[in-house]
């Protein structure tokens, strides 16, 4: 064993971002709450002058999250994931065409309708499990944005087959890389140019915190997004990227227990009388299993279920379930459940009856007891 092996994403998780080690110094870095800095003269490259343009307590974090996304440059923190999604779609120019899933975060979305309105943005919706539909879309696209596995639907994209046909038809690639995690999924090393995350949920993981992030190899993209962060004001105040740092230090227990949950949940709910479908990319028969298989460390902690008896049933479901949370969001300790048609806003492509659940990190038994006693009782 050399010391300067690679370190496993898991050992990363814990040991990048530390301050140096100096006797009584601290183990963890300090939270610095400063919206200035002490400078006169001309500022050095990279000095800390303003809490907008940069702040010590952000380093740590962008530097665990640049090194799980094996990314040349840190990451770049963000005040919530749609601040950092709408510094990347800020690289389609106006009057661009941009092709993203017709099955996304639907805030993704609207902010593509808006670019749309306001910027002459042509925007493409297509199925991205759907190879060829995708590749028919890219001749003159400026950005393909990917979601894999796509929320709710999670359907699983051939992102290296997606990334070099984007790239010959001269469009960026944009990965949402929140549901998958950089543990299961770095679409960087597929070749795509930004990556966001919505912070706010596995990264961060306890569900007290808004926060995203975005990464880019390419030196000018990089500028580029730090540019847009800092003239849009979009940045994250250091109390919320200290508590990423502390969940970012438990995210491969974290997923690696939300997982094995969701995969034996997925299980048990496929052959359960009062369910209609289940979709989780670990079931053999589930349409992504293959390229999940293939593509993916993991099949992610988000199931979609659709019991039997329309969407009366599926707030039937919520309403009997004592220990899942109703709420949206996901990616927390805890498990929740929301249906995700009670939106007006979401696609209406999504089935009115589905049911998104996020599986934490519970028991398995106790999280299977209450949602087999809440669908027994439909
Ligand atoms: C929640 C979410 C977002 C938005 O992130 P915020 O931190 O809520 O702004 C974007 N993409 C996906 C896949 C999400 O789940």
């Amino acid at each position: 064993m050399s010391h300067d092996a690679p370190l496993a994403p898991a050992t990363v998780t814990v040991s990048a971002g530390r301050p140096a080690r100096t006797q009584g110094g601290p183990v963890n870095p300090p939270l610095v709450l400063s919206s200035t800095f002490v400078s006169q003269g001309v500022p050095a490259p990279g000095e800390l002058l303003y809490g907008r343009i940069d702040a010590d307590t952000w380093h740590p974090f962008e530097q665990v999250l640049g090194a799980l996304e094996q990314s040349r440059h840190p990451a770049l923190v963000f005040g919530s994931g749609m601040a950092a999604i709408a510094a990347a779609l800020s690289l389609v120019p106006p009057g661009g065409r941009l092709v993203l899933p017709r099955h996304c975060y639907q805030v993704t979305l609207g902010y593509a309708a808006d670019l749309s309105e306001r910027q002459g943005v042509e925007v493409v919706l297509v199925d991205i499990d759907d190879t060829d539909a995708v590749l028919a879309a890219l001749p003159g696209a400026s950005m393909l944005w990917v979601e894999s596995p796509t929320n709710p639907m999670l359907e699983v994209a051939d992102l290296p087959v997606l990334v070099e046909a984007a790239h010959a038809a001269g469009a960026l690639v944009g990965v949402d890389n929140t549901f998958a995690t950089p543990l299961v999924q770095r679409p960087l090393a597929w070749g795509a140019d930004v990556v966001v995350h919505s912070v706010t949920k596995y990264l961060a993981g306890h569900s007290d915190v808004v926060l995203g992030a975005a990464l880019a190899d390419d030196d000018a993209l990089h500028a580029r997004l730090h540019a847009y962060r800092t003239l849009h004001g979009s940045i994250a105040g250091p109390f919320e990227v200290w508590l990423a740092l502390r969940g970012v230090r438990t995210l491969a227990l974290r997923v690696e227990r939300a997982q094995a949950n969701a995969a034996e949940l997925a299980r048990r709910l496929s052959s359960h009388p009062a369910v209609l479908a289940v979709r989780h990319p670990s079931l053999p028969d589930d349409p992504g299993h293959e390229r999940a298989s293939r593509l993916m460390d993991g099949f992610g902690a988000i199931i979609g279920l659709r019991p039997r008896g329309g969407a009366a049933a599926a707030d039937a479901v919520i309403a009997a379930l004592r220990l899942w949370v109703p709420a949206t969001s996901l990616g927390g300790v805890e498990s929740s459940l929301e249906r995700r048609r009670r939106f007006a806003t979401e696609s209406l492509t999504v089935p009115d009856d589905l049911l998104r659940l996020s599986v934490g990190i519970e028991d398995v038994e106790d999280l299977w007891a209450d949602l087999a006693a809440a669908l027994d009782a439909l």
